[in-house]
């Protein structure tokens, strides 16, 4: 296992839309493994693969508590279906918008298809924080991110302050 760099935005790897595996093999398995490592070292709650730089649908999770057992969910070639009418509003990071944060309202709930670090077929019924997280997670994979929800305003003030955090965490590298 390793930890990966994770990138952040203004990146256009990000925007990329993820393409679908084909089967899981040891390979994605692998890749599963390094996003799991590289998603708890920088204390996320998710990680979808375009995050590290790599354009599969897949995606990793961990909502445990700190306090609790680690709980890993691995997500290949998500599908969502019956999103419910009613959303629900969370305040929202992500580890690519280092330190920014803000309120997204997303169906509350939904059903997920998808496969596992075996390859099996799964549905997942989800609600709650695993609700926003997988559908904040999926949408990495169609090179959305969350600040693309807020105001024009809010959002070009977040990636003005991002750029100017880039540029500074540059300067340190001599
Ligand atoms: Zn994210």
């Amino acid at each position: 296992m390793a930890i990966k760099e994770i990138l952040t935005e203004p990146n256009k790897v990000l925007r990329q839309v993820s393409q679908p595996v084909e089967r899981v093999t040891k390979e994605e398995q692998l890749l599963m493994d390094d996003m799991l490592e590289t998603m708890y070292h920088a204390n996320g709650i998710g990680l979808a693969a375009i995050q590290i730089g790599v354009p599969k649908r897949i995606i990793v999770m961990d909502i445990s508590k700190k306090e609790d057992k680690k709980n890993p969910m691995y997500f290949v070639n998500p599908v969502i279906k019956n999103k419910n009418k009613d959303l629900s509003t969370y305040e929202e990071g992500c580890l690519s918008v280092p330190n920014q944060f803000a309120e997204v309202d997303r169906p509350a709930t939904c059903e997920v298809e998808f496969l596992d670090y075996n390859g099996e077929k799964k549905i997942l019924k989800a609600s709650g924080l695993l609700a926003t997280c997988i559908q904040h997670e999926m949408d990495h994979l169609e090179g959305i991110l969350f600040i693309d929800y807020l105001s024009k305003l809010k959002k070009s003030m977040i990636i003005k302050k991002l750029s100017k955090q880039k540029k500074s965490s540059e300067a340190l590298v001599i």
